[in-house]
């Protein structure tokens, strides 16, 4: 008999004890009785999970007063073990193994064979399916098939009978304790709240088909259907980060025409499975076997392979959509590999709690959306989605770069203080919304904040920031479905001037591209772009879209009436791209004018300079300029030739290092005294240990996230600049072997605090 048959004959069986009145505990009677007798085995036994110990609960063959009080430990014994690893043991002499253990009770002395696999749910053991026999004799392949098949029909029975404490079904053995995963910070700040994946997991209604070849016909619908959007992705930059992309798009391709995964899923088919139970069939036998292989390379496979089979589950069973459309809980914490900055605008962020990533790195574009909703994102936790379990409690500290799952009372009281705390600090930062930061010795710094978004106008008032630094004009064409009418561009900048008023807001025109990719707005350039930061992005695009740029310029104008409009552009690399953008803003301008519009009373053009080419002809672009934003998101990873998106460099490159620092010191250098002025906007200028680096290079104005302005304005209060400026003009010039600790050590002399 084929495995397939084998199984295919339990399942029939197994169907129809499951259709039957019977109460759950008559069900795994017959259960253990139609597999004893289609596997030839005196004995076939089930325990089940109940209170965190294994309870025999149904068995044929073993002595019935065994049945409810037979009890053991995961890892205690055979079956322990099996629940403990996930794993299925096959032994012609159960005594021979190590962790044999004898109970009397249950009168199982004469039996040698002995052969078990788990009960698993939602990758945890909730029981263990076990057949021995009095012969010793290792069962054969289609035997043990034919188990796991089985028991992944009990675990659905099991479930759906509430046979096993809901504790136990959603931990399992070994996700019951607390757990603590470290990851990188990207997003300080503190969150207590439920897990909930990005991408929940897909429910599986119905195991056993009703029709083979219907099922068969739906997986290979959604295969077809698969490979087409993984072909489609390759155009897509879908995954939010782009330097693996390419990576990850490989392997994923690899799998979706892999004739063998497709092969075991038909198979499984074959065995009386509806095609969503066998694709998760499939991957429950892939997931083990990849457990036995201890390689950090096929765990990182094994994860394209999972995130592939998740897809085909929800093309299969038509169940698509994020969390974000499923409505959230109140105190939601969000687990996800990887997250578009698009995908986490879709959230209600007074919902979220924290957000936890497998991958990330800080200047990612998602991160700085997460930045500016003001939740707190923990990067880069290794297999945060099997150690997670939808649901479990979670206690993130991104200030520490730490989340604990399934916390016990005094961690939850410990934290509580932590959070009291924080709350504390922030407190004491609000008292500085007034004061205006002035360094030590008397210099008045410029500290306003990056916003993009409606939602961040009150952080304002909030913050006491100096103005609008950098306004991401791009982020209202990332939450749109379609591109935003010039009536709502208007709309958003006039509400954000009168906010402001009487501060200065610079609204920067859209970098679209990269991995603010938008689905409404495609060209052949972008999908051909195989380096998207790189690419057809920023300004580049928006000079060839010139309708796109006309209508914002309009847009803009309109909203500055009476008002001085502040207007920057992005990614310019050579003065003439300057000099393009600029005549567009005049040419709508005469415009407006010919129209008698009421016009802007002034307008300042300025400059972000993230490409370090521009760096070299600031001679010529200084005279047309007001003012220049230095990016150092994008400058730094222009400069080290290091995609701010990869998490594998995410940490390689520091900030503060030589480069960067004589590089921007060098253009303060060469702004100086002239009538420009020079801003530093990218994320490094929030964090207190760079900010004080740059304050010590020249920088005398900052623009960032509003969270930073509190702790920016404490930094600068407690500053010398001259002292600091002498210090780091020593460091530039003759580089200390740690720059961080350099500073580190400076501020800790004097007592100021930089974390
Ligand atoms: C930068 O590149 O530093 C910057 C501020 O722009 P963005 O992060 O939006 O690319
Ligand atoms: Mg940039």
């Amino acid at each position: 008999m084929s495995a397939a048959q084998a199984a295919r004959s339990i399942l029939t069986r197994l169907h129809e004890v499951m259709a039957s009145r019977l109460h759950p505990q008559g069900k795994l009677n017959q259960v253990v009785d139609v597999i004893g007798e289609a596997l030839d085995s005196e004995v076939c036994s089930i325990y089940l999970l109940r209170e965190g110990a294994l309870e025999l609960f149904a068995t044929r063959g073993l002595a019935q007063e065994a049945v409810h009080v037979t009890r053991m430990a995961v890892g205690e014994g055979l079956t322990g073990t099996i629940a403990a690893n996930v794993e299925t043991l096959n032994l012609a002499e159960a005594t021979a193994h190590p962790e044999f253990q004898y109970r009397p009770e249950t009168g199982e002395d004469k039996f040698h064979s002995f052969a078990g696999v788990p009960i698993v749910r939602r990758e945890r053991a909730v029981g263990v399916l076990t057949v021995q026999h009095v012969d010793p004799r290792r069962y054969e392949e289609v035997e043990i098939e034919a188990l796991q098949t089985v028991a992944m029909v009990l675990a659905e029975m099991i479930d759906n009978a509430g046979l096993v404490d809901a504790e136990d079904a959603g931990g399992g053995a070994a996700l019951s304790e607390p757990d603590q995963l470290s990851g990188l910070t990207l997003v300080k700040g503190l969150g207590a709240g439920i897990a909930v994946f990005h991408q929940p997991r897909i429910k599986i209604e119905h195991i056993v088909a009703e029709d083979t070849e219907a099922e068969r016909q739906r997986v290979y619908l959604a295969f077809d259907k698969m490979r087409e959007q993984i072909d489609q992705m390759a155009s897509q930059a879908e995954f939010g980060v782009d330097g693996e992309h390419e990576a990850v798009l490989e392997t994923y391709k690899m799998f979706a025409y892999d004739e063998g995964w497709s092969r075991r899923i038909n198979e499984a088919i074959d065995s009386g499975l509806t095609a969503e139970a066998a694709i998760e069939r499939v991957q429950q036998r892939t997931r083990m076997r990849m457990r036995e292989i201890d390689d950090a390379l096929l765990a990182d496979r094994m994860h394209d392979l999972e995130d592939l089979a998740n897809r085909l589950l929800r093309i299969v069973s038509g169940q698509i959509g994020t969390a974000a459309s499923a409505g959230l809980r109140d105190d939601t914490i969000l687990i996800a590999r990887n997250l578009g900055p698009a995908e986490l605008l879709e959230y209600d962020k007074r919902r979220l709690k924290g957000v936890i990533l497998e991958e990330g790195s800080l200047t990612a574009h998602v991160v700085i959306v997460a930045r500016a909703m003001g939740v707190p994102v923990l990067g880069r936790v290794r297999n945060a989605r099997s150690q997670i379990r939808e649901g479990n409690l979670l206690l993130l500290d991104a200030d520490q770069g730490v989340v604990t799952a399934r916390p016990s009372p005094s961690l939850i009281e410990a934290f509580e203080q932590r959070s009291a705390k924080s709350r504390q600090r922030q407190a004491g930062y609000a008292k500085l919304r007034d004061v205006e930061p002035f360094s030590r010795d008397g210099t008045r710094i410029m500290v306003m904040m990056n916003a993009g978004l409606r939602d961040d106008i009150p952080n304002l008032n909030l913050t006491g920031a100096d103005g609008i630094g950098l306004f991401r004009t791009e982020f209202q064409f990332l939450v749109s479905a379609a591109m935003p009418q010039r009536d709502r561009q208007t709309r958003l900048y006039r509400d954000v001037l009168d906010a402001a008023d009487p501060r200065p807001v610079i609204f920067r025109t859209v970098d679209i591209g990269g991995d603010k990719s938008l689905p409404y707005l495609r060209s052949e350039h972008s999908e051909n772009d195989e380096n998207p930061a790189m690419g057809w992005r920023a300004l580049r695009l928006a000079l060839e879209r010139e309708g796109l740029l006309k209508v914002q310029a309009r847009a803009l104008l309109e909203a500055s009436a009476g008002r001085t409009l502040n207007v920057m552009f992005p990614m310019v690399s050579e003065p003439w791209e300057f000099d393009a953008a600029r005549a567009v803003f005049e040419g709508q301008l005469a415009f407006l004018r010919r129209q008698k519009k009421k016009l802007p009373s002034a307008i300042r053009y300025g400059v972000m300079l993230e490409v370090p080419a521009l760096a070299e002809q600031l001679d010529l672009l200084m005279p047309k300029i007001g003012f220049l934003s230095i990016g150092t998101n994008d400058l730094t990873q222009f400069l080290f030739a290091a995609d701010r998106a990869n998490p594998k460099l995410a940490e390689r490159y520091d900030w503060v290092s030589p480069s960067i620092l004589r590089f921007i010191h060098r253009v303060v250098v060469a702004t100086a005294g002239q009538e420009v002025d020079v801003t530093v906007c990218g994320e490094m200028g929030g964090r207190r240990l760079e900010a004080l680096a740059l304050l010590g290079i020249g920088i005398r104005r900052l623009s960032i996230t509003p969270a930073g302005v509190g702790p920016i304005k404490e930094l600068v209060r407690k500053v010398d600049l001259e002292e600091i400026g002498a210090a780091m003009n020593g460091w530039l010039a003759s580089p200390p072997p740690d720059m961080r600790r350099a500073l580190e050590d400076w501020a800790g002399e004097r007592n100021i605090e930089i974390d």
